[in-house]
């Protein structure tokens, strides 16, 4: 009868993990088993198997030997240290050479030891010699190798005991590759000390329990002891079939997690009660009919699906997406009227002030006439308690505003939905203080919207939850943006005749910098440097600047000068990078551009293009540098859904989403292009999923998809 370990016990637990060993994994994060187990190396090394000394030919090769002599001298003519050791391995021995490495003799001397010297074998002043080659201890690889074997034999599925591979003759263990796992170093913890304490624990991979449940639906790869199997080949892993089948079951488990977590998340919103919203048919047509515009399909499609979620018992969770300037806010103006005309109110939360201003003057302009009344609340608000003290009187209908509306003693009377503006930019915290201000026991509708497209792989795993609407078409009558990179050293030819231009009609122009000042170390150039230059370039222009570390009245000042057109150039950290809408500007310049990701270029684009003239985005690059991948996919596209799908390609989801979105993504092993993987894992959860018991059944599982419930949870 084996024990299983409890993988949420302490690391402290397992044999060989004393209070030094515990105090070190601390450190570097590791509290379980559990996080143990899961500290996956980084990387595998294959080393080759040895030749005979007597057999060695110039090249790359590895030699198992003794040391018979070792000598160190410093070369007087040059500043270089030179060790020198005499190899033997019974067939011949040969000379090694190392440079600057005077500690090698100190390694080398222990000469009752193997070693393993892997490098290259070659000709240099009349002779034959290693030339700094890497050093290994024999011994405790070949042990490993061993151990290995036999362990394996426990933990692998039957098909492939040792003896399988002792009686296939083409491959005989002792001459195969060994293969070896790289930890990446952490906090003090060399990738040697994660190798050793790994070798001790060998046996306790044996002790690893199953985690997914072995129900119907689950694919054939999810059986018995598959994960201890695949957890013990990740760190033991013997040859590539081994590692991939161990990433294959690995990953399976992550997104299993994650859709999972997603199903439940979506299984308790629905217990949540929220005030239905009452579809007014002849509002509808009152504020469509007052519109200068007729919706676009998609703009009506999305409408719709949003009046329907409105109706409902359980509250709305919904994603609208829609590109740049594709019409989104007319959208939510629809959805706050319907709620206005239900006697509810509506908080609208906006990234930045001048982005929450931007949405009171346009929302302002199409509902104030229908009778809605609208407030802004940022931080420059004159007479916030008035302002408050209305909003919690229900005098008014629909409040825009930053983080400060869902400071403490802000209080609605009857708050009934919510509509969150480039949804990533909010922390799950501050969602959620946002929802516990609607009346007792009732949780707000909520419309999320955003124009980074998210590719439909995430959509059904990390937003499993959310329901999602999409504005593909773009209103009539845009022209798509001529996107061009272009090296700085042609600027003067190819870029300011064309800024001349495009002045000289009375556009506006947005500069972009990576950097607010000159700094040694920075090679990129900054808004002020930037700034003072077009100053003498474009001398009549008028010319200013904008940047994160600018007071927020002054940040304001100039972007409501840039919207008034009293600048013409406006040169700017990637600040304006949201929301920000001036019609009247037709040229985006980046600099620098290798800099950025794609999403982020293609929000800064959006900047321009959203009047009715021909609009221009120039990619600029460093001198003779070649155009990176993704600046050349925004040449090519203008779609943004499209560049959302090479982006995760290009960079993988924790970049995009980890850090910028959530801090709490972290898949190690899955990889979210995996369609395959994915589809199946959606089966397995769908079916589990059914049991509304399920969770008592596997606390493991449980307590593993907290952290990606927090992640979606936005009821
Ligand atoms: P975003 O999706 O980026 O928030 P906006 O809602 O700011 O886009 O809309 C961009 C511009 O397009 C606004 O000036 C808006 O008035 C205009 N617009 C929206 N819908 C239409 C439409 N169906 N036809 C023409 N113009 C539209
Ligand atoms: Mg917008």
């Amino acid at each position: 009868m084996t024990d299983t370990l409890d993988l949420y016990a302490d690391v402290s637990s397992l044999p060989y993990v004393g209070p030094r060993t515990t105090k070190s994994l601390n450190r570097a994060g590791i509290f379980t088993i559990r996080d143990l187990f899961y500290y996956f190396p980084r990387s595998y090394e294959e080393y080759q198997a040895p030749t005979n000394i007597a057999d060695l030919t110039p090249g790359k090769v590895t030699i198992h030997g003794r040391v018979v002599s070792t000598s160190n001298r410093t070369a007087r003519s040059r500043h270089l240290n030179i060790t020198e050791a005499i190899i033997s391995d019974g067939t011949d021995s040969i000379r090694a050479v190392w440079f600057n490495q005077p500690y090698r003799v100190k390694q080398l001397e222990d000469n009752n030891r193997e070693f393993i010297f892997s490098g290259n074998y070659e000709f240099k002043n009349g002779r034959y010699q290693l030339t700094a080659p890497t050093v290994k201890v024999a011994q405790s690889a070949k042990a490993a190798k061993n151990t290995k074997t036999a362990k394996t034999a426990q933990i692998t599925q039957p098909a492939k005991t040792p003896t399988a591979i002792h009686n296939n003759p083409s491959k005989n263990p002792d001459e195969s590759q060994i293969t070896e796992s790289v930890y990446s170093a952490k906090s003090g913890l060399k990738p040697a000390d994660f190798r050793k304490l790994f070798n001790h624990l060998r046996p306790e991979f044996a002790k690893i329990p199953d985690l997914l449940p072995m129900t119907e639906g689950k694919p054939n790869f999810v059986k018995k002891n598959a994960r201890r199997s695949a957890l013990f080949a990740t760190h033991f892993a013997e040859d590539e079939k081994e590692i991939e089948t161990a990433r294959k079951y690995l990953a399976y488990e992550e997104l299993f997690e994650l859709i999972l977590a997603a199903e439940l998340n979506k299984k308790e919103a629905h217990k949540l009660k929220a005030t239905p919203i009452k579809y007014d048919d002849s509002a509808m047509h009152e504020l469509i009919n007052s519109l200068p515009f007729e919706l676009t399909k998609d703009q009506k499609t999305a409408a719709w699906e949003i009046i329907q979620d409105l109706g409902k018992k359980s509250p709305m969770n919904r994603l609208l997406q829609g590109d740049v300037g594709s019409g989104k806010t007319i959208v939510a103006a629809i959805a706050a009227y319907q709620a206005a005309k239900n006697g509810l109110q509506t908080a609208i939360l906006a990234p930045t002030a001048v982005l929450a201003t931007q949405h009171a003057e346009s929302l302002q302009r199409i509902l104030a006439p229908l009778g809605v009344s609208i407030g802004l609340l940022i931080g420059s608000t004159k007479q916030k308690n008035i302002l408050k003290q209305q909003l919690a009187q229900g005098n008014i209908d629909l409040i825009i505003g930053t983080h400060a509306i869902i400071t403490d003693d802000t209080q609605f009377k009857n708050l009934g939905l919510c509509i969150i503006d480039e949804q990533h930019r909010f922390g799950v915290n501050q969602r959620q203080k946002l929802l516990l201000k609607s009346p007792d026991g009732l949780a707000p509708h909520l419309l999320s919207m955003t124009a980074t497209p998210i590719p439909r792989s995430l959509q059904l795993t990390v937003f499993g939850d959310l329901d999602v609407s999409i504005i593909k078409e773009m209103p009539k009558g845009r022209q798509p943006i001529e996107t061009k990179v272009l090296s700085d050293l042609h600027m003067r030819e190819s870029l300011y005749p064309r800024i001349r231009e495009e002045l000289k009609n009375g556009r506006q122009v947005y500069w972009i910098c990576k950097t607010i000042e000159d700094s040694p170390t920075q090679e990129t150039i900054s808004v002020k440097k930037q700034a003072e230059k077009l100053e003498t370039i474009f001398v009549k222009n008028r010319v200013a600047f904008l940047h994160g570390r600018m007071k927020p009245a002054e940040k304001d000042k100039v972007m409501e000068d840039f919207a008034n057109h009293k600048i013409d150039i406006l040169v700017s950290t990637t600040v304006v990078e949201v929301g920000v809408d001036v019609p009247n500007s037709t040229v985006m310049v980046i600099m620098d551009a290798e800099n950025y990701g794609l999403a982020q270029l293609h929000q800064l684009r959006g900047r321009v293009g959203r009047g009715k003239y021909q609009s221009y985005c120039y990619l600029i690059i460093t001198g003779e540098n070649k155009p990176t991948r993704r600046l050349r996919e925004l040449e090519k596209s203008t779609d943004g859904f499209h560049l959302a799908e090479v982006d995760l390609k290009i960079r993988g989801p924790g970049e995009i989403y980890g850090n910028i979105q959530h801090g709490m993504l972290d898949l190690r092993v899955a990889n979210l292009s995996d369609t395959d993987l994915i589809a199946a894992a959606r089966r397995h959860v769908k079916v589990l999923a059914k049991d509304p018991e399920i969770m008592l059944k596997y606390k493991e599982l449980e307590h593993n998809i907290q952290r990606y419930q927090q992640l979606t949870t936005l009821n």
